[in-house]
């Protein structure tokens, strides 16, 4: 059997209780370490984490600096936990390597979400997806075809390669920087208004004039690409 076994890095504890009560629930197994230096040897020590929900002010080392060594040497999903305010946290955590985040006080639900999106994502990386789908927008990878509610649509190259950097993250909030480095590559490092030029471009091929706008502005810090309530 190989189940889901959650790392929980989180001070406070009935909120790390309380998170690990519900992921129990969920069927997942939970492991938790109440502050940093204790988590990140749990982390590295212990390569069977699938994912890690990792809180920013912590004890010990804090999380950004957490997660940039667990990143030195492994990919697993990371969930950031920060505080209302802390948009400059966000930005850097996503920038060193977190998947996505949650703010507290956070609805139960939309955390288990953020989990299946994160775990989605990392299956999709190990097979080699041929079709991305959300909702009604469809992206052919081997034929290079984007089609929405059926109809056809013409893409430039690097309005293709966008979409489908936001389709295989899915789900997730994504920086401008990420969303440079991977869509365009390191030669434009720095420009992210380039990628607001695009995602209006996109938007006005994609979006315009359909009642669901999949391609959502997360304030402050980037972009998502969502089909609904029910897709994260
Ligand atoms: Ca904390």
């Amino acid at each position: 059997m190989n189940k889901t076994r959650i790392l929980i890095i989180e001070d406070e504890k009935p909120i790390a209780r309380f998170l690990e009560l519900e992921l129990l629930h969920e069927g997942y197994m939970v492991d938790i370490a109440h502050d940093g230096r204790i988590g990140l040897e749990k982390a590295v020590a212990d390569d069977g984490y699938t994912l890690i929900l990792l809180d920013i002010m912590l004890p010990g080392i804090n999380g950004i600096e957490v997660l940039r060594r667990i990143r030195q040497s492994m990919s697993t999903p990371i969930i950031m936990l920060t505080a209302r305010d802390e948009v400059t946290d966000k930005v850097m955590g996503l920038d060193t390597g977190a998947d996505d985040y949650v703010t507290k006080p956070f609805v139960i639900e939309e955390l288990l979400a953020r989990i299946r999106a994160a775990l989605r994502k990392k299956d999709l990386s190990k097979e080699d997806v041929s079709l991305l789908k959300i909702f009604d927008l469809e992206l052919d990878i081997a034929r290079h075809e984007t089609k929405r509610a059926s109809q056809g649509i013409d893409l430039t190259k690097k309005e293709y390669d966008l979409l489908e950097y936001l389709m295989r993250n899915k789900g997730l909030v994504l920086t401008r920087s990420q969303i440079l480095e991977n869509a365009w590559g390191f030669e434009f490092a720095g420009d992210t208004n380039v990628v607001d030029v695009y995602i209006r471009y996109l938007r006005s091929k994609i979006d315009e004039g359909y009642d669901r706008k999949l391609i959502q502005t997360i304030r402050g810090v980037g972009y998502s690409i969502r089909g609904g309530k029910d897709e994260a």
